[in-house]
């Protein structure tokens, strides 16, 4: 067997080895594979004993903590290799949401890489990046992390947040150009590379693994979390609605100032579980600096009532906490990513919990998951 040998492909234009450890999704992994004449079949030789380990622990990884770690060994080849070997053992399950698991946990490492890269050495990587695989042209401005890209470029992108900062109003825009943040643009990349990783998981034709591989995937079965809960939401009353969401009620009713965040969460949430533009505002008028005038337009506006007509959506945990409004409750948070899902007075949309009964009693499960 040829020793692993990454050199054929570092004579890359734009990536070295490193940034393909980094960045093992480049178009460079899969020559370096074709290159260097590695098949399927040649997987279970002693010599990729390490490449089919770290990628058992990419998607373990994913699975246990949503996140594949940044680490890289010495072995830089190990860790470019191991990606798309992970990527087989993922499609080897047959599970479709350990796709979405696996696909954003690949795209947290990247947000990793990137926030370093982008702080510590020249952005010069990151912008190659973006140019070659997200295929954005991508300016430097003369502010220091600003970045711009296209407008047709953003519209494509933008819909995906639900964060009403996404929201083409609320950005720059100049000479048909759109200012991005850095870490917007590193949001940006990772659900790039997030939504890129589970449409070619999705498309992936299989080849026939090793039969060695067998373990390794009944291992990931086993281990892989239920889908998530498909919730039917019933009328929530306020004894059920969500840490976060109680916080800025109990603030407005102390008559407490209640930050930007937990007024455009009280906002949405309530518009979301059916009250009107009214009953919303019926709860402020204890807030020290109420108007009625302009909460009124606020609340519409957000209804899409008023202004542009959008109807803006909740706000996620992420961004909640993000702007210190998050006051998880460790159980009944558990993984949750919107205060929507918040899991009080839901219901399972169908089967025993997952809505997918076939799978379900092929793994055996028998109760509906938290
Ligand atoms: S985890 Fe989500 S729902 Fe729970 S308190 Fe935090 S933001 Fe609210």
């Amino acid at each position: 067997m040829t020793n692993i040998r990454v050199e054929s492909a570092v004579n890359s234009e734009y990536f070295g080895t490193d940034d393909r450890a980094k960045y093992p999704f480049l178009s460079e992994t899969g020559e370096y594979i074709r290159e260097n004449d590695i098949s399927v079949s040649k997987l279970a030789h002693p010599d990729f004993k390490l490449v089919v380990k770290r990628a058992e622990e990419r998607v373990e990884e994913a699975i246990n903590s949503h996140y594949v770690s940044d680490k890289i060994g010495e072995n830089l080849d190990v860790e470019i290799m191991s990606f798309p070997v992970a990527l087989m053992l993922v499609k080897a399950t047959k599970l479709d949401h350990l796709i979405d698991l696996y696909a954003s946990g690949e795209a947290k490492r990247v947000q990793s890489f990137l926030t370093k890269d982008m702080s510590e050495r020249t952005q010069g990587t990151t912008e190659r990046l973006v140019r070659k695989f997200l295929g954005l042209g991508l300016e430097t401005a003369e502010v220091q992390n600003v970045f711009r890209i296209g407008l047709a470029d953003y519209l494509k992108r933008e819909t995906k947040f639900r964060d009403p900062r996404w929201r083409l109003v609320n950005r720059t825009v100049h000479n048909g150009k759109v200012s991005l943040q850095r870490d917007d643009l590193i949001q940006l990349i990772e659900d790039e590379m997030r939504s890129i990783t589970v449409t070619r998981l999705k498309n992936m034709n299989l080849p026939k693994l090793p039969a060695e591989f067998d373990s390794v995937v009944r291992k990931l079965i086993q281990i892989a979390p239920p889908p998530r809960v498909k919730y039917t939401t019933l009328n929530i009353g306020p004894e059920n609605y969500p840490p976060c969401l109680k916080q800025a009620l109990l603030l407005l009713e102390k008559g407490e100032n209640v930050p930007h965040y937990g007024r455009f969460l009280m906002a949405t949430y309530l518009l979301a579980v059916g009250k009107s533009v009214d009953e919303i505002m019926d709860l402020f008028p204890k807030s020290p600096d109420f108007k009625k005038s302009v909460t009124q337009y606020q609340v519409e506006h957000i209804a899409g009532l008023k202004g542009g007509r959008t109807k803006y959506t909740v706000p996620s945990c992420k961004t909640l906490q993000t702007h210190s409004f998050c006051f998880k409750d460790p159980v009944k948070c558990y993984e949750i990513s919107s205060p929507l899902q918040y899991p009080s007075r839901r219901i399972p949309a169908a089967g025993n919990g997952s809505g997918n009964v076939k799978e379900e009693k092929r793994k055996g499960w028998t109760k509906a998951p938290r």
